[in-house]
């Protein structure tokens, strides 16, 4: 390793970080005891390079029951953990527990020991321990996630942990709705009833004005996992036909399904809507684009280009652009070199892609304006991967800025600034965090 590379690493290992998405439980008492390392670690991501690497669904089933032995479900999942080890995802959680249990890496030899101390982490004080001592990390934007059963998507009302956490509002109920129930909340939410568009218009303007002033700091959409981010311009009584639907299957009772996905020219006029608010209130609006998590989507749906014309139509809306678009890290370049309302975000990109993600950074250096980047958001759903994470973001970020050193773009100390700029100050003004930090 370099000399350059080793002193800006010193230097960025030091920095507080604005941590622009996380999924964690909102609270550290809601975290589910009922678990085991194997569970945790594999309840996203990596368990989908176990897949990809052939795990069958019922050996993973096997593999995170925490009531069956650790060893003997390690037997089962080692073949494919190490084919799978030099992902980002393995090299996260590896990572994670060599910082926090202080044992080398996740293997035959370190499972049963490893999978004690996991156990002990389980008390209070855990997150503070990662998030705050381990990880530096000033604020999490929490994108609250709910369980199964426990229909929360439209509660407007989302609490948190304020030690750790700002919540950030999802959008989405509003704009893809999919069966009577979502409905229904959405009216219990607003408080009245919804008998045509207008209703409906009121109600989720009512809803996002409620997040905001239970303390959401930005709005988030993820439905580039079920449907393109082309949002085209239909008119709004386009819109209320679609969504008078609705009320063909108000006279099925409750124990049938209500499934009744809205129509396109419905969620586009929605999505206009909804940006429409949000440009009035001068927020910022982070979306999903780019790899869906899981195991196989459709990738064209999450083009961040075909995102444009939002761009162009609401100039007072901040779209923040998760995943650095990856594999569109180039079409992202683009849209923020052009855009001066489009931000590049690259949460979850550490350990999407390790390779991808410095050189993409180390692109965009070239290409755009670095007040326009966030580098880290950990995106986890387990508080421990999120460590692992920023330690990979760290390492990244440095890399990239010691290749600028070595060009002869820079000095040691202009990168420095930068990173500072990449892991705090440009996510503290990207989401006018100064109102609620
Ligand atoms: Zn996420």
């Amino acid at each position: 390793m370099s000399k350059i590379f080793e002193e800006i690493y010193e230097y960025v290992q030091g920095i507080e970080i604005i941590d622009t998405h996380e999924h964690l439980p909102a609270f550290e008492d809601i975290r589910d005891k009922n678990t085991d390392i194997l569970k945790e670690y594999l309840t996203h991501y990596f368990n989908c390079d176990l897949i990809s690497a052939g795990l069958s669904a019922s050996d993973f089933a096997r593999v995170i029951n925490p009531d069956l032995p650790v060893v003997e479900r390690w037997d089962i999942v080692e073949p494919y953990w190490n084919v799978s080890r030099h992902t980002g995802y393995a090299r996260a959680l590896d990572i994670s527990v060599k910082g926090l249990y202080g044992l080398d890496r996740i293997c035959r030899e370190t499972i049963e020991e490893l999978n004690g101390k996991f156990l002990d982490s389980l008390k209070p004080g855990h997150f503070k321990k990662v998030l705050k001592d381990r990880s530096k990390i000033r604020v999490s934007l929490l994108h609250d996630i709910p369980k199964e059963n426990e229909k929360i998507v439209f509660d407007s009302n989302l609490k948190c942990d304020q030690t750790f956490f700002r919540n950030v509002y999802p959008i989405d109920g509003l704009i893809f709705p999919q069966t009577g129930d979502e409905i229904m909340r959405i009216e219990e939410q607003a408080g009245f009833r919804v008998c045509g568009f207008g209703d409906y218009l009121e109600a989720a303007e009512s809803l996002l004005d409620n997040a905001l002033k239970h303390g959401a700091v930005a709005l988030k959409s993820a439905l580039a996992y079920q449907r393109p981010l082309l949002y085209e311009r239909f008119t709004m009584s386009e819109a209320e036909h679609e969504f008078n639907e609705l009320f063909k299957y108000k006279h099925m009772g409750n124990y049938l399904p209500q499934v009744f996905p809205l129509g396109k020219k419905f969620q586009d006029c929605m999505m206009h809507f909804i940006l429409r608010l949000a440009g009035k209130r001068n927020l910022t609006v982070q979306f999903h684009t780019g790899i869906q998590e899981g195991n196989g989507n459709m990738l064209k749906n999450s083009d961040p280009a075909l995102l444009s014309n939002l761009f162009l139509e609401y100039p007072d809306v901040d779209f923040d652009i998760f995943h650095m678009g990856y594999p569109f890290q180039d079409v992202v370049s683009v849209l923020a070199k052009n855009f001066p309302n489009v931000f590049i975000d690259m949460a979850w990109a550490h350990i999407v892609s390790p390779s991808a993600s410095v050189q993409a950074l180390a692109g965009w250096i070239d290409s755009v304006p670095v007040n326009k980047i966030s580098a880290f958001g950990g995106d986890y759903l387990f508080i421990d991967g999120v460590y692992g994470h920023q330690a990979l973001a760290r390492e990244h970020v440095s890399r990239a800025l010691s290749m600028k050193v070595d060009e002869g773009l820079m000095d040691v100390e202009r990168a420095n600034e930068i990173s500072e700029m990449l892991f705090y100050k440009n996510p503290y003004r990207i989401f006018k965090l100064e109102k609620s930090l």
